[in-house]
Parts: C-alpha cells; sequence; structure tokens
C-alpha cells in the first residue's frame, strides 16, 4: 500500500501536470504542447478523462506523437501504426482500468508516415529512435512493462489470408507456442510477440508463455530489422518489452489479452481518481 501511495505521490509530481519538464528534454528537441482539438482519434469524452498532449519531434521529416496520460500510473502502450484503430480503442480502455499512457505516431491515420514505417525505423543514431525511447521512458514508472500494441489482417498469405502475422507461420528464427483459450483467442492472429537474441526464451518468459496460455511467438533477433522490439532486444535488452496484436476491429480479444497479461504480472486495477 504504502508504495501504492508513493508511486501516485510521483505521478502527481512527475507526469500529472508538468510532463514537458519532468522529460527533462532540450526543447529543440521535442516541443509537447497540451492538445488541441481536432484529431479524429480523441474525442471530447476522452479529454475529460485524460490528459492528451501533441508531440512535434523537431526534425526533418517531421514526426508528429500524441500522448494521452491517466492520472494513474500505470504501463505504457506505444501504437506506431496509425491506422491500427482497434489497438488506440484497447488502450483507451486499459488506461480506464489500470493508468498509464499511450504514446502513438500521428500519420494522418495511415500506417507509414511520409513513405516511413514508424515501427522499421529504430536505430542507432537515428533521432527518432533517441526521442521515442526517451518519451516511452519518461512516461513508464519503474516497474510496468512497455506495451506495444498492433491490428493486423485475417490469416496470412501463406495459407491464403490476407495478413503478414500469423501463430502459423514458420520462420527460421521464431519459436510459435499455441495457446488453448476459448474463441477468438486462440485464432491465428492473435499473439504475444516476445522478442530477444537469446536462442530460447527465459525462465521467466517460459514462465510467462505458460501461464498466460495465449499464442505467443519468440523472435530470436540477430540482426535488427528496425522494429522497436528488435532495437530493444539488441540495445537495451533489460526493458521488459511486449508486443500484443489483434486483428482489425476487435479490441475486445485484445483487451481480454491485456487482462491476461496483466493478470499475470500482478498489475492492479486502479480506483484512484483524480475526482474522488
Ligand atoms: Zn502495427
Amino acid at each position: 500500500m504504502f508504495i501504492k501511495t508513493l508511486f501516485l505521490l510521483l505521478a502527481f509530481q512527475t507526469f500529472g501536470f508538468s510532463l514537458s519538464l519532468s522529460l527533462n528534454l532540450n526543447p529543440s528537441e521535442l516541443t509537447i504542447t497540451k492538445y488541441h482539438y481536432g484529431d479524429k482519434d480523441i474525442t471530447n469524452r476522452i479529454l475529460g478523462d485524460f490528459m492528451v498532449y501533441s508531440v512535434s519531434l523537431n526534425d526533418t521529416n517531421k514526426w508528429k506523437a500524441t500522448i494521452v496520460q491517466s492520472i494513474n500510473p500505470g504501463p505504457c502502450f506505444f501504437i506506431p501504426h496509425d491506422n491500427e484503430q482497434s489497438s488506440f480503442k484497447s488502450a483507451i480502455s486499459s488506461l480506464r482500468k489500470y493508468g498509464g499512457s499511450i504514446l502513438m505516431i500521428e500519420s494522418n491515420e495511415k500506417r507509414n508516415f511520409r513513405g516511413i514505417d514508424p515501427n522499421r525505423n529504430f536505430y542507432k543514431n537515428n533521432g527518432y529512435t533517441r526521442k521515442i525511447i526517451n518519451l516511452i521512458k519518461a512516461l513508464q514508472p519503474k516497474g510496468y512493462p512497455i506495451i506495444t500494441l498492433h491490428n493486423n489482417q485475417d490469416g496470412w498469405s501463406g495459407n491464403g489470408g490476407k495478413g503478414t502475422v500469423s501463430i502459423y507461420k514458420k520462420g527460421k528464427s521464431t519459436i510459435s507456442y499455441f495457446g488453448d483459450r476459448p474463441g477468438k483467442l486462440k485464432d491465428e492472429d492473435y499473439l504475444i510477440y516476445l522478442a530477444s537474441t537469446n536462442d530460447k526464451p527465459s525462465k521467466f518468459q517460459k514462465d510467462m508463455i505458460k501461464a498466460i496460455n495465449l499464442n505467443v511467438k519468440y523472435e530470436i533477433v540477430s540482426r535488427s530489422d528496425k522494429s522497436l522490439s528488435n532495437f530493444l532486444s539488441i540495445h537495451k535488452p533489460n526493458i521488459f518489452y511486449l508486443n500484443i496484436e489483434s486483428e482489425h476491429g476487435d479490441s475486445i480479444n485484445q483487451q481480454k489479452m491485456i487482462d491476461i497479461v496483466f493478470d499475470y504480472l500482478s498489475l492492479e486495477e486502479t480506483s484512484i481518481n483524480i475526482f474522488e
């Protein structure tokens, strides 16, 4: 209980109302402003519950991001693909339940921004990478995982489907673990991605894979594909990072996956409310 209270105090001081100060970043690197109305993703109802900030990375490519933040501390959800609307919905409902924050790349509701995939743009000596990772770290209270959310299309091209992601897809550098939960949760498009440079999961990862009983794809990273998961596996292996994917249009089951993972990690639902 004491720890929880301490977290809350920290949240008020460093995350709640002075985000730009707590980030301690050079203003020429990033501009963070309280949200202006107009983005399709953000409704007045959401603004009523959360603080919303618009971020400019002040670089030549003019990357932009949005931060949505609950007053309650919790995990940071990263959404690199602006067209994956169900991930946004799942993240918002998770913020209501668990607190935390969302960092999402703005790309006019499309996957790529100026021809670049925001999740194939993480590499060394790159301003985008440095700034996004600094933001995530600033939004991340100690002890919480970083969770990237994605949506994918039904099936995959190798079995007549449309997508590129499937638990059935075999690869030299991936190991698939099949979950056995009822309904959509065992569908091929619903999976957790874990990545590491180790050729098999750690004891912690193995225990988690067994306990959550969801489809898990373990990726052995050798050469980075410039995704955030590959970059972190190679350069920041101590950061606890995972990826939760569902089909487009199904935030209900994506939320169930988040609940199962959080339950396993003993992340409590929070009932603390700024208005109480
Ligand atoms: Zn995606």
